[in-house]
């Protein structure tokens, strides 16, 4: 067998006419950058996400910037994240001159431990920006009962979470500003970078467009320096393709999670504790961009799932506060235990919705058996 990691071919087969015809559209229009496919797909993702307004962007990285810089944040300033994550969510702070703050994992949702939260803000403290790993949204009752106390806007890096839920309401609308990222891998992909911010607050929504607009509400009359930072009608059309068929990937991603569940629950793995499946914690919609498991002996079994041609991955190798850029920040080895023991165990399998269970029996056998030699 021969398992991708992520099968992006098998999904652009199902959808290839429907997406064909929206670029002719477009081509013919010749209405490239920003336009009415723009416009209506900022309009679904802003109602699919229970947020008033949706700005899109040239990418996630640049949705997490253009979110801080709508605060004004920028030299002197601290930012709350955590160290396990994608490079965009520490890098966005410190492109601006702020300085991240972080704050440990908890272990079972791999995202922020609101616990360790109200020890990190300072007077300093500009904004708190969890992340929500893998499509599962952070305790935001708690963060953002921490963050009115201290009246600290919430931004949430909602990447890889589009659709996910926590006590009923989306990602998106959990905090001041949702930013969410249309990478190819992510659950809604285009053909190519793009992004997007939601928010209910009119005056942030109008400072996002301006800002990124190279800082102009009138073409040309320039009230603040912002960024080139629009999304491609091009990239709109597809998505407005895929978003169609959103939900029915997400149901597909969460039906090989549960089993996934199933198949390991009988192998003896998981009481043996060499392996643990990733949880949907309490009050939450889970919407798996990644089933990232822990497992012992990592490497050794990545290697030997390679050889039986199972695509894997490792999520993230190297938490952001041991990074070499980083290294200015001052933290050590030690300081964030729970990130860096899960940048050593987390083994990422596939969980894209074209997988099959025959395929999900197969890769589970595979661990089972590289585990009883
Ligand atoms: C993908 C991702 C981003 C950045 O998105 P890009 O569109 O690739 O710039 C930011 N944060 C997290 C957690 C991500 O997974």
């Amino acid at each position: 067998m021969n398992i991708p990691m992520l099968d992006l071919r098998a999904q652009h087969a199902t959808i290839a006419a429907e997406v064909e015809s929206a670029i002719s559209a477009v081509l013919q229009s010749q209405q490239l950058i920003l336009g009415p496919e723009v416009r209506e797909l900022e309009r679904e993702l802003a109602e699919y996400c229970s947020s008033s307004e949706a700005i899109s962007c040239a990418s996630g990285s640049d949705a997490l910037l253009l979110a801080l810089m709508a605060y004004g944040i920028g030299q002197g300033d601290e930012v709350v994240s955590t160290p396990y994550t994608f490079f965009a969510t520490a890098g966005a702070i410190v492109r601006l001159g702020a300085r991240p703050v972080f704050v440990d994992i908890d272990p079972v949702s791999f995202n922020l431990n609101a616990d360790l939260l109200e020890k990190a803000i300072t007077s300093r403290t500009r904004a708190i920006m969890p992340i929500y790993l893998y499509g599962q949204c952070a305790e935001m009752s708690d963060i953002n009962k921490i963050a009115a106390r201290h009246n600290i806007p919430v931004i949430e890096d909602a990447a890889q979470a589009i659709g996910a839920e926590h006590k009923g309401t989306r990602a998106g609308s959990l905090g001041a500003i949702g930013c969410f990222s249309f990478y190819p891998s992510k659950n809604l992909g285009g053909a190519g970078d793009g992004g997007l911010m939601t928010t209910s607050d009119p005056e942030i929504a109008d400072r996002l467009r301006i800002l990124r607009a190279h800082g102009a509400k009138k073409k040309y009359y320039h009230d603040v320096v912002g960024l080139n930072s629009r999304l491609d009608s091009l990239q709109a059309a597809i998505l407005r393709v895929k978003f169609r068929h959103l939900d029915d990937w997400m149901s597909a991603r969460r039906s090989n999670a549960a089993r996934y569940r199933e198949l390991f629950g009988k192998t003896g793995l998981l009481s043996s504790g060499r392996v643990s499946v990733p949880q949907e914690c309490s009050g939450q919609f889970h919407v798996y961009n990644q089933f990232v498991l822990r497992v012992t002996d990592r490497d050794k079994l990545r290697a030997q799932m390679k050889e039986k041609g199972i695509g894997t991955e490792v999520y993230y190798p190297v938490p952001m506060h041991l990074q070499p850029c980083f290294a200015n920040l001052g933290y050590k080895q030690g300081d964030f235990p729970e990130s860096e023991r899960a940048a050593n165990e987390s083994l990422a399998i596939p969980i894209y919705p074209e997988l099959g269970a025959e395929a999900q029996r197969y890769i589970v056998d595979v661990i089972s058996s590289f585990y009883e030699r």
